[in-house]
């Protein structure tokens, strides 16, 4: 899972991308307007922090300019304390989601995962898939009757894999999902990152789709 976080105050967005690593989430800072208008606009992220404070495009700007692109990204906007008609604002030009500062590190990867779980249709914080449940707060997967531990990458790789079960997932899109783009893989590190979680989680559970794709679950 792969967050963009949008924020200019550098000691801010460094507290948040490590909580968000810390809870399994691959993230990307960029720390002015346009640049997130870009970065938000032209890649893959499950969810989007965003500054409404921000330089060179104000965060309000950017939100409608990604909705109106047809962004369909879940957002999560970050106010200032006491302007209650940026937070209206930010809802109506599509925000899903709003904290005020300063707030608790905690309560923002919480709203998080809720905001992810929720696009993906997910009630709870458990992604199941006929025996196999992951725990995506203990970052722990239970198969067959049995607790599983799993690396961190393993984690991120099951869940996104959970995350869209039946859809078959490229080895391509799993990469950016899985490592972020400051560490660049090995060109087999997918594979090996599957070969891994089968011998764990059971071979007949990840299933090899066209060579280059994996499906967990009936693909559709
Ligand atoms: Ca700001």
């Amino acid at each position: 899972m792969r967050v963009l976080i949008c924020e200019d105050e550098r000691r801010i967005a460094a507290n948040i991308a490590e909580a968000l690593e810390n809870a399994g989430y691959v993230t990307e800072t960029v720390h002015d307007g346009e640049s997130a208008w870009f970065r938000g606009e032209t890649e893959e992220f499950d969810a989007i922090i965003l500054d409404l404070g921000l330089p060179r495009l104000d965060g309000l700007s950017v939100l409608r300019k990604w909705r109106a692109a047809a962004v369909a990204t879940p957002i999560l906007t970050l106010t200032a304390r006491g302007t209650w008609m940026e937070r209206v604002e930010g809802i109506d030009a599509g925000s899903d989601d709003y904290l005020t500062k300063p707030f608790q590190i905690e309560e923002l990867i919480a709203r998080i995962n809720a905001l992810i779980r929720r696009c993906g249709g997910h009630l709870t914080t458990a992604l199941t898939v006929g025996d196999m449940v992951l725990d995506t707060r203990r970052k722990t997967v239970h198969v067959d009757g049995r607790n599983v531990e799993l690396s961190v990458l393993e984690f991120r790789l099951l869940r996104y894999l959970l995350h869209h079960a039946g859809r078959v997932v490229l080895q391509g899109e799993l990469i950016e999902h899985v490592y972020g783009s400051d560490r660049e893989p090995e060109s087999n590190a997918i594979e090996a990152l599957i070969v891994r979680l089968r011998r764990k989680v059971g071979v007949e559970r990840i299933a090899t789709k066209r060579g280059h794709g994996y499906v967990v679950g009936e693909a559709a």
